[in-house]
C-alpha cells in the first residue's frame, strides 16, 4: 500500500506531520464491502490523498504546523475534504507546512522541515511543501494544499508535479484555517494535468457555509482536455521574465511556450506595470488580515495556554508569544500597525486602491488574450538554510505568484523540464473562472 512507501521513504522527506493509517483501512474495507455487494463507488474511490495540515478533517489533529494547535483535533470537516471523501477517497494523512501557512520553504513550520524529493539537500517550497512532497515521491496519488501567495503553484514548481489555484470563491474555504481571507483558496496537487481537472470537478461548487463562495454553474472540465489550442491568443508579461527571474528557469519556459506556438497557438508580449508592486501590496493586505484573523487564538478559548500568568493579560501574551513562531508573529506586527489609526490611510487603503489597479489590468489583458504565461518560481528549489536569514530572498520567491492571487484569478503550474537536474515549472493565469482554458492549454502542452 501507499504505507509502505511512505514507511520506506517518510523519514528523509518529512512529507506527512500525522498518518491516519487505522482511519484508512476502515475506509478501505467499507469500499471493499461496497464492491462485493455490488455498490455503485465513487470516482475517486479508494484513492489514496494527502491533505495539508491547516484543513480541518474531524476526529484528526490539524495543527497548522503550530505550536499554538499542537493539540487541536477539530471536530468537523472542511467542505473540500468532505467532498473528495464523498467521491471516495481516502485520507492517508496530514502535510507539514510553513506555520499558519506563511512561508515559501516549509522551514517555518514548528515540527519539522520536509525535504525535497529531487534533492534532500534543498527545499520542497511552501508554504505547502508537505503536499508537493508526498506527491513527488508518490507517498500520496493527490493532496490538497492552500494557496494565499503561491502555496500550491510554487511548491509545485520546486517538486514537479501539477498545481492549481482555483478562482476566489470557486472552492469553499469553510474548514480551512484561515490566513488572508481574501486571498486563500484550496487546491490540488497531482502528477498529471487530467487528474487536476477530475479534482476541480469534485472540488467546485456552492457551499453556503462560505459567504464568499460562488454560486454559478462551473461545468465538466474533463471537457477541456485533449482540445486543440490551434488559434488560442497567449500573453506573455514581460515583467514576469525580468530582473530576478534565473535565464535558465526562463529559457525553460519560452521552449515550453514555443511548443504551445507549434500546436497553433498565437503568442505576443504584453506589459502588466502594476505587477511591481504586487509584493508589497499582499504584504500589507495579507498580513492585515491575518493579523486579524489570527486574534483568535487567545489561550482562552482553544489552543496552547501558556502555564504561568496572573492576569488575564498575561495570559493573552504569554500564550501568544509562547504559541507563536517568529514568522507568525512578524506577520502579526506588520498586520496591526498597518491597520493601526495613522497608518491605516498610508499602508492598508493605499494597498487596497493598489489591488484595484492590478486586478483590472489583469482583466484588460484577459480582454486580449485567453492565457498568460510565466515561470512559476524565479529559480528553481534552493538550499535548507539558504534564505532563512534574508527575508527578502524568501518573498521574492513569490513574485511571480502574488499577482494571482491579490487579483483572485485561476492559475496552474505545470513541469515544463528540468534545470541542473531540478524541476522547472510553467505558470498560466486565466481571467477568473477561465479555468478550461488553463485546463486546454496546459494538457496540450503536457
Ligand atoms: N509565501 C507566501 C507567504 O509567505 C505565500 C504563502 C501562501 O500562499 N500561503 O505569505
Amino acid at each position: 500500500s501507499v504505507y509502505s512507501r511512505i514507511e520506506a521513504l517518510d523519514d528523509k522527506i518529512g512529507a506527512y506531520l500525522t498518518l491516519t493509517k487505522e482511519e484508512a483501512y476502515e475506509a478501505a474495507a467499507i469500499i471493499d464491502k461496497k464492491i462485493a455487494e455490488g455498490e455503485k463507488l465513487g470516482d475517486l474511490a479508494g484513492i489514496p490523498m494527502a491533505i495539508k495540515d491547516n484543513i480541518s478533517t474531524k476526529g484528526v489533529k490539524t495543527t497548522c504546523a503550530s505550536k499554538m494547535l499542537e493539540n487541536y483535533v477539530p471536530p468537523f470537516d472542511a467542505h473540500a475534504y468532505e467532498k473528495l471523501k464523498e467521491a471516495g477517497a481516502i485520507l492517508i494523512g496530514k502535510t507539514n507546512l510553513d506555520e499558519f501557512a506563511m512561508g515559501s520553504s516549509t522551514e517555518n513550520s514548528a515540527f519539522k522541515i520536509t525535504r525535497n524529493p529531487w534533492d534532500l539537500e534543498r527545499v520542497p517550497g511552501g508554504s505547502s511543501g508537505g503536499s508537493a512532497a508526498a506527491v513527488a515521491s508518490d507517498e500520496a496519488y493527490f493532496a490538497l494544499g492552500s494557496d494565499t501567495g503561491g502555496s500550491i503553484r510554487q511548491p509545485a514548481s520546486l517538486c514537479g508535479v501539477v498545481g492549481f489555484k482555483p478562482t476566489y470563491g470557486a472552492v469553499s474555504r469553510y474548514g480551512l484555517v484561515a490566513f488572508g481571507s481574501s486571498f486563500d483558496q484550496i487546491g490540488p496537487f497531482t502528477k498529471d494535468v487530467e487528474d487536476c481537472a477530475i479534482l476541480l470537478n469534485h472540488l467546485y461548487g456552492h457551499d453556503k457555509k462560505d459567504s464568499t463562495s460562488l454560486n454559478v454553474e462551473f461545468g465538466d472540465f474533463t471537457e477541456a482536455l485533449n482540445k486543440d489550442i490551434k488559434g488560442m491568443r497567449i500573453g506573455l508579461p514581460e515583467e514576469y521574465f525580468g530582473e530576478g527571474i534565473d535565464p535558465e528557469v526562463k529559457k525553460l519556459v519560452l521552449d515550453g511556450v514555443k511548443v504551445l506556438e507549434g500546436l497553433g497557438a498565437h503568442v505576443e508580449e504584453i506589459s502588466l506595470p502594476y505587477s511591481k508592486y504586487a509584493l508589497p501590496v499582499y504584504y500589507i493586505a495579507a498580513s492585515a488580515e491575518a493579523s486579524s484573523n489570527l486574534a483568535r487564538y487567545d489561550g482562552v478559548r482553544y489552543g496552547y495556554r501558556a502555564k504561568d500568568y496572573s492576569s488575564l493579560e498575561e495570559l493573552y501574551v504569554n500564550s501568544r508569544s509562547e504559541g507563536f513562531g517568529e514568522e507568525v508573529k512578524l506577520r502579526i506586527m506588520l498586520g496591526t500597525y498597518t491597520l493601526s489609526s495613522g497608518y491605516y490611510d498610508a499602508y492598508y487603503n493605499k494597498a487596497l486602491k493598489v489591488r484595484r489597479l492590478i486586478k483590472q489590468e489583469f482583466e484588460e489583458a484577459f480582454e486580449k488574450y485567453d492565457v498568460l504565461i510565466s515561470p512559476t518560481s524565479p529559480t528553481t528549489a534552493f538550499k535548507i538554510g539558504e534564505r532563512t536569514d534574508d527575508q527578502l530572498a524568501m518573498y521574492m520567491s513569490d513574485i511571480c505568484t502574488v499577482p494571482i492571487n491579490i487579483a483572485g484569478i485561476p492559475a496552474i503550474s505545470v513541469p515544463c523540464g528540468l534545470s541542473k537536474g531540478l524541476p522547472v515549472g510553467m505558470q498560466i493565469m486565466s481571467k477568473s473562472l477561465g479555468e478550461a482554458s488553463i485546463i486546454k492549454v496546459a494538457h496540450a502542452f503536457e
